[in-house]
C-alpha cells in the first residue's frame, strides 16, 4: 500500500540508506542543513535520495535517482566549522513523485512503499536465497575479519526476506552504485536475486584481493630476510676485520651488476666472481685479482650505443673542413657511408687507408668519427708482437688485463666506436701466435659479435664497432686480413698542396694550439716553401707540421721577451727560427759521372731518389750486391748483368769481362732496405758506364724493369717517383713505354718542371744518358 507525503529532502552525496539501518554522516551545504531544520520541526522525517554524481554542488532534479529512503532523524550535533553531524534511521523506501522546491531547502513529494510483502505461497524461493546469502555471509565474515561472529549470529537468524536483504546489503555491499540499485529493487525477490550476485562478485574480489595481499607479504618477507642476513654478515665482517666500505662497496657492485645492461654471459660471471669476492679477506691478493675482474666487467660501455648520422652532406662538410683535397678518397668514403645508410649494418668490408706517413690517414678517419657522431679510439698494431696484446692474458697470471681491443673499446665508452688501427702492416715478426687470426677474430664481422677475450672471458659483441686500419705498405699485411679489406691508396702531397694545406690547416692549428692569435703571426708563402723544400724532404706534412710548431714556440717566446706585437716570418729570417736548412744529403751526383745512375723508389714513407753506384775491379767474374737489397731486387741485379753482357760489344765492353772482372754493384742508405724490380734499367745503365768507362749524366732519372731481352716494363708508384725526382730537382726523367698513360695523371707541377722520356727498350735508355 503507497501513501504520499511531503518531505524536505537532503541530497546525499556518495551514500546509500537502507530502511532499518541506522547511520551518521555529516551535512554541510546549506540547503540540507535548511532541510534538516525544517525537518525537526515536522515529526523528524526527512527524505534521502543519492545524488548520481557527488559532484554536483547543487543538484536538479535529473541529478537524483528517483528511489531513496524516507528516514527519521534520531540526533544531531554540531560540529566546528558549520557542519553538522546527523544520525538517521532509515524507515522505509520511497519513490520522488517530484521535487516541490528547491529553495530555501529541498522538498519532494514522495510515494511510500512499505517495508514487508505479505507472505505468499512461492516464498520457499525467498527463503532457499535467503540460505545462499547466510552461507555467503558466513564465508565473508571468515575472509575478513571485520564481522563479529554476533552479527553473523543475529544475520543468518532473520526471517523478513526484504529486511534480510537490506540489513546484508547495508553492512557488506560497499559500491554505491551497487548498493542504489539493491534499493531500487522494490521487489523482494528480485533484491535478494540481485544480492546474491552482488555479494558473490564482492566475495570473488575480496579473494582476490587476500591473495594479492599474501603474495605482497611474502615478497616483503623475503626482502625483509636478506636484509636481515645481510645485515648480519655485515657485523660479523666487522668483526672479522672487514671495513664498512669492502661491505658497501660489495653492495654496490652487486646494485651494479643487477641493473646494468650486461650480456647474459657477464652478468653471470659478474655475479659469480663478486660472490667469491665477498668471502674473501678484502686487500688479500686474490681479493684484488677478483675485484679487477668484476670492476672490468661492470666498467665496460653496456648498452651505451651513440647515433650514427649518416646525413651525407653534412658528413662531407665535415671531410672538407678538416682536410684540404683528397677529393676522391673523400668521394670513396661518402660512397660508403651511402652504402651504410642503405644497408644499416657494420658488415662490408673493412677500410684500410694505405700510403706514406703523414699524409692524413689517421686524422681523416678521426673526422668520419665527428661526421659520424661516433665515438673514436686507435690502437696502434705496429710492433705488436704477441697475441696477448690483443686478446688479453687468461687471469691465471697475476696482474693480467684484458687486450688493448677491450681496453680501447672501455676507453671510447660506447659500444659502436669507429675503432682505428694503426700500422696494420708493422705487426712485428716475431710475432707469437698467428697475428692474422688474431686480427680476424676482432675485425671479420662474421664472427667478431662473439669475440672472445682471453682475461674477461665471454663473449664480446665487436660487431657495431667500425673498423677502419691503415698502413703505409700494402705488401706486408698479412694475406687473410687484405683479403678481408677495401685498400683506399693515399699518395703524397705536391709542394702546392703542402703550402695549401700549411696555410688552411697546419699553421691555424699550431697558432691555436700554442695559444697565440692569429693576427700575433704571419708566414709568408716563401717561408713555408722554404720549410717544405730545405727542412723536409717528405711524402705527408708530418715534419712540415713539426717545424711550423718550432717556429710558433720561437715566435711565442719572442712576443713574450720582447713584448712585440706581431711577428713576421719570412723567407729571409727563417733560419732565425729553424737555423740552417738540414737538408739530408742529396746522393744525387752533381755532375756527370761514371758508374752512377739515378734511380727512382717508392718505398713505405714515399718517393725516393735511389743512385746506384757501380764499380769494376779486377777478378774472377764475380757480381757482389750491396745496400739491403731485397730478394726480388737482387734477382733483377743479376738479370741486368746478363743483358750487359749480351750487349758488351755495342758499348765498347770488353767481352771476357766474366772472367777478369768483379763488378761491385751499390746502393747507397743500407738503412733503408729496399726491394722491387724497377730499378733494373738503372742497374744496367751504371754498370754499362762503369764497364765502358762512359759517363752517365746527372740531371736524368730513370726507372724501368728490365727483361733478359733487355725490354723495358711497365712498373708502380710512378706518381710517388716523380714527385721524388722533382723534388731531387731532376729536370729529365726516362719511363717505360708502358706507363705513358700514367704520365698524364701526373700532378701538374711535375708535368711542368719534368721532360719526360719513353722506353721500350734499354739501347733507348742507353742513348738518352750516356754522355
Ligand atoms: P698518417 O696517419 O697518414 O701518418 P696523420 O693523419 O697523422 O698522418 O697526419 C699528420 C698531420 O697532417 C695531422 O695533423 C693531419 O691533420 C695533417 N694533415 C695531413 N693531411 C692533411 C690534409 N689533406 N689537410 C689537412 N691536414 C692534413
Amino acid at each position: 500500500m503507497l501513501n504520499k507525503q511531503k518531505l524536505p529532502m537532503v541530497a546525499l552525496r556518495g551514500l546509500v540508506v537502507f530502511p532499518h539501518m541506522v547511520m551518521h554522516f555529516d551535512i554541510g551545504r546549506e540547503r540540507s542543513i535548511k532541510a534538516l531544520e525544517k525537518s525537526m520541526l515536522l515529526n523528524q522525517m526527512i527524505y534521502l535520495s543519492a545524488q548520481k554524481d557527488i559532484m554536483v554542488e547543487d543538484p536538479v532534479a535529473d541529478d537524483i535517482y528517483e528511489i531513496g529512503t524516507v528516514a527519521k532523524v534520531k540526533q544531531i550535533l554540531k560540529l566546528p566549522g558549520d557542519n553538522i553531524r546527523v544520525l538517521v534511521e532509515g524507515m522505509n523506501r520511497a519513490k520522488t513523485v517530484s521535487i516541490l522546491r528547491f529553495d530555501p531547502y529541498l522538498e519532494a513529494e514522495v510515494e511510500v512503499f512499505e517495508n514487508n510483502e505479505p507472505p505468499m505461497a512461492e516464498d520457499i524461493v525467498k527463503e532457499a536465497y535467503m540460505r545462499k546469502i547466510s552461507d555467503m555471509f558466513v564465508e565473508y565474515g571468515r575472509l575478513t575479519t571485520q564481522i563479529s561472529p554476533e552479527t553473523i549470529a543475529l544475520m543468518t537468524s532473520m526471517d523478513e526476506p526484504g529486511r534480510f536483504a537490506d540489513t546484508v546489503a547495508s553492512n557488506v555491499i560497499v559500491k554505491m552504485e551497487d548498493r542504489q540499485a539493491l534499493l531500487e529493487c522494490i521487489d523482494e525477490l528480485e533484491r535478494l536475486k540481485a544480492l546474491t550476485k552482488i555479494f558473490n562478485k564482492e566475495i570473488e574480489l575480496l579473494k582476490i584481493d587476500k591473495e594479492i595481499n599474501s603474495n605482497v607479504k611474502e615478497q616483503i618477507d623475503k626482502n625483509q630476510k636478506e636484509f636481515f642476513l645481510r645485515e648480519q654478515i655485515k657485523v660479523i665482517q666487522k668483526e672479522l676485520g672487514y671495513g664498512a666500505n669492502d661491505v658497501e662497496e660489495i653492495d654496490e657492485l652487486n646494485e651494479k651488476i643487477n641493473t646494468l645492461p650486461m650480456s647474459d654471459e657477464a652478468r653471470e660471471k659478474a655475479s659469480k666472481e663478486l660472490k667469491r669476492l665477498a668471502s674473501m679477506s678484502p686487500g688479500s691478493p686474490e681479493a684484488t685479482v677478483s675485484r679487477g675482474y668484476v670492476d672490468w666487467l661492470t666498467d665496460l660501455p653496456w648498452g651505451i650505443y651513440t647515433e650514427d648520422n649518416l646525413d651525407l652532406v653534412n658528413a662531407r662538410q665535415i671531410l672538407d673542413e678538416d682536410h684540404y683535397g683528397l677529393d676522391k678518397l673523400k668521394e670513396r668514403i661518402i660512397e660508403y657511408l651511402a652504402v651504410r645508410k642503405l644497408r644499416d649494418d657494420m658488415h662490408g668490408p673493412i677500410l684500410c687507408f694505405v700510403g706514406p706517413p703523414g699524409v692524413g690517414k689517421t686524422s681523416i678517419a678521426h673526422s668520419i668519427a665527428r661526421a659520424l657522431g661516433k665515438k673514436f679510439t686507435r690502437m696502434s698494431l705496429g710492433g705488436v708482437h704477441d697475441e696477448a696484446e690483443i686478446r688479453g692474458h687468461r687471469r691465471t697470471y697475476i696482474g693480467s688485463i684484458p687486450g688493448r681491443v677491450i681496453t680501447s673499446i672501455k676507453q671510447a665508452g660506447s659500444m659502436n666506436p669507429l675503432f682505428l688501427f694503426d700500422e696494420i702492416d708493422k705487426m712485428a715478426n716475431d710475432f707469437k701466435g698467428d697475428p692474422s687470426s688474431a686480427m680476424l677474430e676482432v675485425l671479420d664481422p662474421e664472427i667478431n659479435n662473439t669475440f672472445n677475450d682471453h682475461y674477461l672471458d665471454i663473449p664480446f659483441d665487436l660487431s657495431k664497432v667500425m673498423f677502419i686500419t691503415t698502413a703505409n705498405d700494402i705488401d706486408n699485411i698479412p694475406g687473410p686480413l687484405y683479403d678481408r679489406m677495401e685498400i683506399i691508396e693515399f699518395s703524397s702531397y705536391t709542394d702546392i698542396e703542402k703550402l695549401e694545406i700549411a696555410k688552411r690547416h697546419l699553421i691555424p692549428k699550431q697558432i691555436s694550439e700554442h695559444g697565440l692569435k692569429p693576427e700575433q703571426i704571419s708566414v709568408t708563402d716563401d717561408a713555408i716553401m722554404s720549410i717544405i723544400h730545405d727542412y723536409t724532404a717528405e711524402a705527408g706534412v708530418r715534419k712540415l707540421e713539426r717545424e711550423i710548431a718550432t717556429v710558433l714556440r720561437k715566435a711565442a717566446v719572442r712576443i713574450i721577451n720582447e713584448n712585440l706585437k706581431k711577428v713576421r716570418v719570412n723567407n729571409s729570417n727563417l733560419s732565425k727560427y729553424l737555423g740552417l736548412p738540414k737538408k739530408p744529403d742529396n746522393l744525387v751526383p752533381k755532375e756527370n759521372t761514371v758508374g752512377v745512375a739515378v734511380g727512382l723508389a717508392w718505398t713505405a714513407v714515399g718517393g725516393q731518389t735511389l743512385p746506384v753506384e757501380v764499380t769494376v775491379m779486377p777478378g774472377t767474374g764475380k757480381l757482389e750486391l750491396t745496400g739491403q737489397l731485397g730478394d726480388v731486387m737482387k734477382e733483377s741485379a743479376k738479370t741486368g748483368y746478363s743483358v750487359v753482357r749480351s750487349i758488351s760489344a755495342d758499348y765498347g765492353i770488353d767481352p771476357d769481362l766474366n772472367e777478369k772482372k768483379d763488378v761491385h754493384i751499390h746502393l747507397p742508405e743500407g738503412a733503408v732496405p729496399k726491394d722491387g724490380p724497377s730499378a733494373g734499367i738503372t742497374m744496367v745503365s751504371a754498370m754499362v758506364s762503369a764497364l765502358s768507362g762512359r759517363k752517365i749524366r746527372c740531371d736524368i732519372a730513370m726507372t724501368g724493369e728490365i727483361t733478359l731481352t733487355g725490354r723495358v716494363l711497365k712498373i708502380g708508384g710512378l706518381k710517388e717517383k716523380s714527385l721524388a725526382a722533382y723534388r731531387a730537382g731532376i729536370k729529365d726523367m726516362i719511363v717505360p713505354e708502358g706507363n705513358r698513360s700514367d704520365v698524364s695523371e701526373l700532378p701538374s707541377v711535375v708535368k711542368h718542371n719534368i721532360e719526360f722520356h719513353y722506353a721500350d727498350n734499354i739501347k733507348q735508355v742507353l742513348d738518352l744518358i750516356l754522355e
